[in-house]
C-alpha cells in the first residue's frame, strides 16, 4: 500500500479516521501535539499515545515523504532547500529572514501550467500537483531543521510564492492552509500567510467565500490586456475586466488589502505610461490596493532583462504621485538563485547533461 503522508490530514479528517478504527475522540490532539508541537520523526516517539493507535498509524501513513537533496544558505542567511519527492520530482522550498520573522516560501506544484512567459517555473510545465502533505510537509522540513540548529527559532510567515499557481491546486490549499493556521497545529497566523495567484478569478470569487483571513496576492504585471496576455497567456482566459470584478468581489466581502505584484521588466512594462495606467486601472479600489514592485530576477531562457533602478524609482514615484500605495522588493538570496524554480530548472538542466 502507498501510505499517505499524516501531514496532509486535517484534524477533523485525522479524528474521523482515528474514530473509525475505535480509537478516541481526543487522542487526535495527542496526536496532533507530537507532529506539530514536540515535532518528532517517528510514530514510536509518541510516548503517551496506545500502542494500537500507534500500529494503526504506522499502518497508513508515513511521516516523511520528501529527502533533502541539496541545501544552500546565502550571506543574508535566506536558506534554500532542493527536496526529492517520493517519484523522483524535485521542488524547492526558501527560507527567509525578516525583521518580522522567518519566512517560508513553499511549492504547490511540481512544474506550472500557466506558462507566464518570464518564470522559470512556467517553462518547465506542470507534472502534477502536490497533496496537501507534501505542501505541509516543506515547512515540517524548515521548522525541524531550525529545531536542529537549537536557536528556538519558528518559522512565523508563510508565502505560497514557490514554484506553481496555488489556485490551480484549490482543495490540497485549503487543507494546507488548515493545518498550519489550526490552533492545534503550527497555530501560524492567517495575517501571516499569503497566497499569490497569477488572477484565476473564478477561484478568486471561492476564496473570498472561504472568509479566510489570509493575505491575497495577485501577479498583475500589466495595466492592459495586450501587454499582460504578451507576459501572462493566462490573460487570454481571464482578461484584467474579468479579473478586477473578482477583485472587487473579494474586497466587498472581506475589506482586506490586497497586494498586487508587478514584475518590472526592461523596457516592456516599466514605462511611464504603464504606471499612470496602473494608478487608472486602481484608483477606485486605491485604500485597498498595494502594488509590489520587483525587479526581475534574470531567467536565462526567458529573453527578458530587470528594468533599470532609475525606471524602477521613476515608475515607484508615478505610483505615489497619483495616490497608490507601493514598494520596492528587493530580494532575499540573490546569491543562491532564490527566484521561483531557478534552482530547480538549474538542478534539471545539470541531470539532462550529465
Ligand atoms: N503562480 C503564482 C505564485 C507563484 S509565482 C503567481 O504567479 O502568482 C510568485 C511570484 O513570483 C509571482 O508574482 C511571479 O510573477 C513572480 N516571479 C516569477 N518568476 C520571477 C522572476 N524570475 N523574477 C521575479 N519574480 C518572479
Ligand atoms: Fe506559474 Fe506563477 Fe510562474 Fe506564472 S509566475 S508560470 S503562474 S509559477
Amino acid at each position: 500500500m502507498n501510505k499517505k503522508s499524516i501531514y496532509g490530514m486535517t484534524y477533523e479528517q485525522l479524528q474521523d479516521f482515528l474514530m473509525e478504527h475505535g480509537e478516541q475522540k481526543f487522542r487526535v490532539r495527542q496526536v496532533w501535539d507530537w507532529l506539530y508541537k514536540k515535532r518528532v520523526s517517528s510514530f514510536e516517539d509518541m510516548k503517551n499515545v496506545n500502542k494500537s493507535c500507534i500500529a494503526l498509524l504506522e499502518e497508513h501513513f508515513v511521516l516523511h515523504t520528501l529527502e533533502e537533496e541539496i541545501k544552500q544558505e546565502s550571506k543574508d542567511g535566506t536558506i534554500k532547500f532542493l527536496f526529492k519527492l517520493k517519484d523522483g520530482n524535485l521542488i524547492e522550498t526558501v527560507l527567509m529572514r525578516f525583521p518580522y520573522g522567518l519566512s517560508v516560501c513553499v511549492t504547490t506544484q511540481v512544474g506550472c501550467n500557466i506558462g507566464c512567459s518570464f518564470c522559470a517555473s512556467g517553462l518547465l510545465k506542470k507534472n502534477r500537483d502536490l497533496d496537501g502533505g507534501e505542501i505541509t510537509e516543506q515547512i515540517m522540513n524548515v521548522q525541524k531543521h531550525l529545531d536542529e540548529r537549537g536557536d528556538g527559532e519558528r518559522v512565523s510567515h508563510i508565502v505560497v510564492m514557490g514554484i506553481g499557481e496555488p489556485f490551480d491546486n484549490y482543495n490540497n490549499l485549503l487543507d494546507f492552509i488548515h493545518v498550519v493556521n489550526h490552533g492545534d497545529g503550527l497555530a501560524i497566523g492567517a495575517r501571516h500567510i499569503t497566497v499569490s495567484t497569477s488572477g484565476l478569478a473564478h477561484k478568486i470569487y471561492d476564496f473570498a467565500d472561504t472568509e479566510l483571513q489570509v493575505n491575497l496576492a495577485i501577479s498583475l504585471h500589466a495595466p492592459n490586456n495586450d501587454l499582460r496576455t504578451q507576459i501572462m497567456k493566462i490573460n487570454r482566459a481571464f482578461p484584467i475586466e474579468k479579473l478586477m470584478k473578482s477583485v472587487d468581489y473579494y474586497l466587498s466581502k472581506m475589506n482586506r488589502r490586497i497586494t498586487f505584484e508587478y514584475i518590472m521588466l526592461r523596457d516592456v512594462n516599466d514605462h511611464e505610461r504603464e504606471a499612470k495606467e496602473l494608478a487608472k486601472l486602481l484608483k477606485n479600489k486605491r485604500h485597498l490596493s498595494y502594488v509590489n514592485l520587483i525587479p526581475y530576477n534574470s531567467v536565462d531562457e526567458s529573453g527578458y532583462q530587470r528594468s533599470r533602478s532609475e525606471d524602477i524609482q521613476a515608475f515607484h514615484e508615478t505610483l505615489k504621485r497619483n495616490g497608490i500605495q507601493s514598494g520596492v522588493r528587493w530580494e532575499n538570496g540573490a546569491d543562491i538563485d532564490a527566484a521561483c524554480g531557478q534552482l530547480r530548472s538549474k538542478q534539471i538542466k545539470k541531470e539532462n547533461v550529465g
